[in-house]
């Protein structure tokens, strides 16, 4: 509870999406961790479960972990003491495996060549097939994640360079995967074949930089120099950056949902800033779904770039209808079942002089369960609003996500079985309108056949085995265009 920055999950059961993972590595720096600490501090939106630095000074390595936010897990005397020229960095959203401390990332492990450190933000399906190989010859795991299959891999690989390891694990996984290892020496970047998770590149001054979103090399004044593209692997070294190219490519499948919610508004990534995706969304949804209203306003903060795309398209005026409350912290003690129902004022509370009386076009990003829309929707008719019309910047979510985002099951997605009206009469508005498929990949201005939607269309682009061990059910789709199953598993 009260895990996400969407503000809306204090008080009722998790009704949105959540984060996955976000990166942050710097490469040649006298102050790593502390660059690496204000990076993760940026991206803490990306996960709120557990924060993780990894350096290396001189071969020797310097760790320090712990649950909790960024500012909860380092104080001053701990990163002090996480010294050296290189780091990486990781906040976790417990995707996979719970979020209990053995979990929080990066893992590190001693293995024969030294010490070696990984950060992983996606989701692997075969993981666990993996694993049951790993460990039927005597592999012993430390944690439950899905990440540390990759340390293993890595570890055994026979080839020479640390590098050439990492791609060779690599080349076993399959589903999404942004990584950053590091054996002290170099740290080794890597986005998957497909894309899904961004990955960025940065400079500052002779140092390297990795992050999962821009955001994150703003806040360190490093210079953006591109994202990682998909499959392909970045070696920072003492003698600079190699790229390479070593997987068969495949279209690339990036998360569109990073555009909808996940990603910070001021970050760019996939070549687009996330705030005009955001407003280009509204202003296809005005034109899709145009109403007579007094105002527009959004469900704070992530529909908030929506909400005013959709104001200007329709000529009807933005107002701040809801007022979020952001100092509502983890420690926030949960009240009694019998006063519960409060939940979502604890962090929004809508403006009475902004509401009463009013035909209002009501803006959020997506609607997962219902549950807390509808709790939204009754505050504000508590507060004398007049007309609601519901406005959903995304299309319906009628299935799980496999790749790094944390969805309910598929039965508890409200739209995987009800229909739009049956949605409609559940929240209590007068009206319902969902983003279509073709304006939310119209506001990307990129081709459909970039992204993932599998989430809203339930094409999946890899397989997804039976007995996926992420908790989640859902229908397989496969795409001939990616690889076969049967390549996946371990190597004999
Ligand atoms: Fe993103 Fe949805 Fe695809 Fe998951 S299924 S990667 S949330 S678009």
């Amino acid at each position: 509870m009260g895990k996400n920055k969407c503000g809306r999950c204090i008080g009722c059961e998790s009704d949105h999406v959540h984060e996955e993972c976000g990166l942050f590595g710097v490469f040649g720096h006298p102050e790593a961790a502390t660059l690496t600490y204000l990076g993760l501090y940026a991206l803490q939106h990306r996960g709120q479960e557990g924060a993780g630095i990894v350096s290396f000074d001189e071969g020797h390595l310097r760790a320090h972990r712990g649950v909790g936010l960024v500012s909860d897990v380092f104080k001053p005397h701990r990163l002090a003491g996480i010294t050296g020229g290189h780091a990486v960095g990781h906040v976790r959203y417990s995707t996979f495996g719970t979020s209990i401390l053995k979990n929080v990332q990066p893992l590190v492990v001693d293995y024969a060549r030294g010490a070696m450190a990984l950060a992983h933000n996606g989701n692997l399906v075969n993981a666990h097939v993996l694993r049951e190989h790993l460990e039927a010859e005597g592999a012993i795991f430390h944690s439950t994640t899905d990440s540390e299959v990759i340390l293993h891999l890595i570890a055994r690989s026979k080839k020479g360079r640390f590098v050439d390891c990492v791609v060779d694990a690599l080349g076993q996984v399959a589903g999404a995967y942004c990584i950053l290892a590091t054996n002290g020496f170099e740290i080794v970047a890597a986005r998957d074949p497909h894309g899904f998770r961004p990955l960025w590149l940065g400079r500052k001054g002779d140092a390297h930089v990795f992050a999962s979103e821009s955001c994150g090399l703003d806040i360190i004044d490093a210079e953006w120099e591109r994202e990682v593209a998909p499959g392909e692997v970045i070696v920072a070294t003492d003698s600079g950056i190699e790229s390479l190219r070593p997987f068969q490519s495949v279209v690339s499948q990036k998360c569109i949902f990073e555009f909808v919610y996940l990603a910070r508004p001021d970050s760019f990534l996939f070549g687009r800033s996330v705030d005009e995706v955001r407003k280009q969304l509204g202003r296809n949804l005005a034109r899709l779904a145009p109403v007579d209203a007094d105002l527009v306003m959004a469900v704070p903060d992530s529909s908030n770039p929506a909400a005013l795309g959709y104001a200007h398209e329709s000529g009807i005026p933005f107002e701040m209808g809801f007022i979020r409350n952001h100092y509502v912290g983890r420690t926030f003690i949960e009240p009694d079942e019998r006063i519960r129902d409060f939940g979502v004022k604890i962090k929004l509370n809508p403006t009475r002089s902004v509401i009463k009386g009013k035909r209002i076009v009501l803006i959020d990003d997506s609607i997962v369960r219902g549950t807390t829309s509808r709790k939204i929707i009754k505050t504000l008719r508590n507060f004398g609003a007049k007309e609601i019309h519901f406005r959903v910047s995304s299309p319906p979510i009628i299935n799980c996500c496999y790749y790094g985002i944390d969805t309910p099951h598929r039965e508890k997605l409200i739209a995987s079985s009800r229909s739009v009206e049956e949605i409609r009469a559940f929240l209590g508005v007068d009206s319902l309108v969902y983003q279509s498929i073709e304006g939310l990949v119209d506001a990307t201005g990129s081709p459909a056949e970039e992204f993932c939607l599998a989430c809203f269309n339930d094409r999946y682009p890899t397989l997804i085995p039976e007995d996926f061990q992420g908790g989640q059910v859902g229908r397989r789709h496969v795409d001939t265009s990616t690889e076969p199953y049967e390549k996946l598993g371990v190597r004999s």
